[in-house]
């Protein structure tokens, strides 16, 4: 059984001390690759670094909403350099963060918009990040579809409606991580209206940790726990799960792997 955990941030500073350790333990129950979404430009040498290092894990290019401030002319730029330089697997994370800080919220639709358009350009999946934001993010990618743009809801948390929104871009898939372990976590409970087709499995390590690790720093080994959720959910075993989630990560970001 293959795993591969499509969005964790390996390269942060709370795996400094124990990368390889928490490489090996994830791979032990399956999970062999990594889709490692940027923060901004301080976290891009780290992030080459780490991927240089391991070669199942993979980079993506991007500035997080949350890192967009006044500067954020000067962050695209070193996206956009980045991208000429470097192979990347996707363009992320990038969005809406409309619950830690309002402050920037139109540098973030800007820049949000620009990052679409990169995505286009290079024909690579957006990874978008969307927190208190599905109707200012619909707004941004209603305008923006077209054929050529396509990714992945990440931590897919919505309504049943939402998703619908999301399916008719036709070319978009959701993330399900952590959150559907949990009692009240809402997505656990609309899950099977989602086609199994169309998500994708994620830790958002280090944060986000799924029962029953929860509150502990969270790690790819923890995909197996959110594997096993969704089999019960779908009713189907941990090893079809792994399958066909694996086809639809591939068919988003088409890794170098078997
Ligand atoms: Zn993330």
């Amino acid at each position: 059984m293959v795993l591969i955990d499509t969005h964790s941030h390996l390269f942060a500073e709370e795996f400094n001390s124990d990368r390889i350790d928490v490489l090996k333990k994830a791979e032990e129950v399956g999970v062999k690759y990594h889709v490692m979404p940027n923060v901004d430009s301080s976290t891009t040498e780290h992030l080459l670094k780490v991927s240089r290092d391991f070669s199942h894990c993979f980079p993506l290019m991007g500035l997080h909403p949350t890192s967009v401030k006044n500067d954020f002319e000067k962050e695209i730029l070193h996206v956009e350099e980045m991208l000429t330089h470097s192979k990347f697997y996707g363009i992320g994370e990038i969005g809406i963060d409309l619950y830690w800080d309002k402050t920037h919220f139109e540098q973030q639709k800007i820049a949000f918009r620009h990052q679409l358009r990169l995505a286009k350009k290079y024909n690579l999946p957006a990874v978008i990040h969307s927190r208190n934001s599905f109707d200012e993010i619909f707004e941004i990618v209603d305008e923006e579809i077209d054929s050529t743009l396509k990714g992945v809801f990440h931590c897919f948390t919505g309504s049943v409606e939402q998703y619908r929104h999301i399916q008719e871009y036709k070319t978009f898939k959701v993330g399900i991580g952590g959150v559907v372990t949990y009692k009240n976590g809402g997505i656990g409970n609309i899950l099977h209206e989602i086609s199994l087709n169309n998500i994708l499995l994620e830790t958002d390590s280090p944060y986000l940790s799924p029962v029953p690790v929860r509150g502990k720093r969270n790690e790819s080994y923890n995909l197996i726990y959110i594997a096993i959720r969704v089999a019960e959910i779908y009713g189907l075993s941990i090893e079809d799960i792994a399958t066909q989630t694996f086809i639809n990560s591939q068919e988003l970001f088409n890794l170098p792997i078997e």
